[in-house]
């Protein structure tokens, strides 16, 4: 990516064209469900589109930092997916707003380090066809290990050490979004490339299903399709990310049925990514669906508490940023959906910590993600917590709203009242309403009491916690 220099020399060519815009609709909506909704609110949003000149798409940003930030992080990402929308675009350059090209440089990022295209080792040619940029990020080295995904991790790692071993060939990775299937293959693919010092130069080529799909097609269009399958087939390893994308494109599922079978028979390795188990992804062909199974299938299980809790205490230690424990637990708690988010959210903390030179406090941490949380917060309904609190102190669920005062009843009933604060956005009075209809201030006593015992008596400040936990998992 240029850097896009303070003031643009020349207005670029605008167009406003109804077809240029619904290509920029399509580019910023894919961003978003790419990068998750905390990122895209972040540094997406203020993204606006310039105008295209040729094979270049200019986009601009209100401050130089949002630049250097969206270029650094973001930039292979729009490039990518305007050259699905348009695969004309070979350039885009990202770029402050004219007037605004003195803006002050709030925050010093990391120099920003061109990718190389292709990860080819040195020597061999690069596919910069065949190869869509990999995310310098994503390395063995910075993804972290845990029960629900080092299974899928030891394959990946096996792959990259000796590539179409019998029996994890082809390597299928799959899990929901934002679990690390992505970042395992471009680490498999940069172990491969730079890594393997004195080993024979192999040549990676990793693209997304989509992107082999426009490829292909535009191959179609160009008659060019013999050279397209050739260069294909001459690749030692293959990867294809997000193959649930093939799903009802049936010529080039066809096209890649013939191109795996000859790379495997030819014995180079295959690494395939989707969102389900090969057996799951109805509406494949089934015969490729048979091959697609009869290597490795690795699954990327829904993270833990303890994974996210690794996963934010490395992050942190790698921006350098000292996020007090209380807040990464917090996080790890709140945004459990999946990395990206979480990833996401941490970054948003660190920028407002770097730009405020702020130390970072649950305070913060609150006021920086509030719109962010919201979407979070798990509705638990008061009548879930009732239940569970009446379970784990052995009563009966109607003494929630009963008038008895005795303590092992009053107790566990103020704890849940406690909980319906925390954990729900309901008011003083509704809370009080579902506990036999109690008043407001008898939920605020409630509410002072716990937390005042739960700071004196550290077991039962860890029951209280334990419960919120499971409420909240
Ligand atoms: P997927 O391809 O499964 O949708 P990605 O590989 O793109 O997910 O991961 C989303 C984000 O989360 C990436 O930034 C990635 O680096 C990060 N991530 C996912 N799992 C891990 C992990 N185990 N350790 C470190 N980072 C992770
Ligand atoms: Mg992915």
């Amino acid at each position: 990516m240029r850097d896009g220099g303070g003031v643009l020399s020349s207005s670029p060519v605008r167009r406003d064209d109804a077809a240029l815009n619904e290509q920029w609709a399509r580019v910023r909506a894919r961003l978003q469900a790419e990068v998750g909704e905390v990122e895209y609110r972040t540094w997406l949003k203020q993204v606006a589109l310039a105008g295209v000149d040729g094979d270049e798409v200019t986009v601009i940003l209100p401050t130089r930092f949002l630049r250097d930030w969206v270029n650094k992080e973001y930039g292979e990402l729009i490039t990518a997916f305007w050259q699905a929308e348009n695969p004309k675009i070979r350039h885009v350059d990202i770029r402050t707003q004219p007037s605004r090209g003195t803006a002050p440089n709030l925050a010093e990022p990391e120099p920003v380090t061109p990718v190389a295209n292709a990860p080819a080792a040195a020597g061999a040619a690069p596919r910069s066809e065949l190869v869509a940029p990999l995310d310098q990020r994503f390395t063995f080295d910075t993804f972290v290990v845990g029960k629900p995904n080092e299974f899928a991790y030891a394959c990946a790692r096996r792959v990259a050490e000796s590539p179409a071993t019998p029996g994890f060939n082809p390597l299928f990775l799959y899990g929901g979004v934002g679990l690390g299937k992505t970042h395992l293959m471009h680490a498999i693919a940069w172990e491969l490339s730079t890594k393997r010092t004195g080993a024979a130069p192999v040549s990676v080529a990793y693209m997304s299903a989509e992107k082999f799909m426009y490829r292909f097609i535009n191959a179609l269009r160009s008659q060019s399709t013999l050279e397209f399958k050739n260069e294909l087939r001459s690749v030692d390893v293959l990867m294809i990310d997000d193959l649930q994308f093939l799903i009802g494109k049936d010529n080039t599922q066809e096209e890649f049925f013939h191109t795996f079978n000859a790379l495997v028979d030819a014995g180079k390795q295959i690494v395939i990514s989707a969102d389900k188990s090969p057996s799951d992804l109805s509406g494949l062909e089934d015969r490729l669906r048979t091959r697609l199974g009869c290597g490795m299938v690795a699954d990327l299980h829904a993270t833990t508490f303890e994974l996210r809790i690794s996963i934010l205490e490395a992050k942190a230690s790698r921006a350098g940023v000292d996020v007090p424990g209380k807040v990464l637990e917090f996080l790890a708690r709140k945004i459990t959906s999946n990395v990206r988010e979480l990833e996401g959210a941490l970054n948003r903390l660190v920028a407002h910590a770097n730009l405020f030179d702020r130390q970072l406090t649950m305070e913060t941490a609150h006021e920086v993600l509030h719109d962010v949380l919201k979407a979070y917060d798990r509705k638990v309904t008061i009548q879930e917590i009732q239940k569970r609190v009446a379970d784990h102190y052995n009563i009966r669920v109607a003494e929630m709203s009963s008038a008895r005062r005795a303590r092992n009843i009053a107790r566990p009933r103020q704890v849940a009242m406690y909980l319906a604060k925390q954990l729900t956005s309901k008011s003083l009075p509704d809370i009080g309403r579902h506990f036999g209809d109690r008043d407001h201030t008898t939920v605020m006593h409630a509410v002072s009491r716990v937390t005042e015992l739960m700071s004196q008596d550290a077991a039962f400040g860890e029951d209280v916690e334990l419960l919120r936990r499971m409420l909240e998992s």
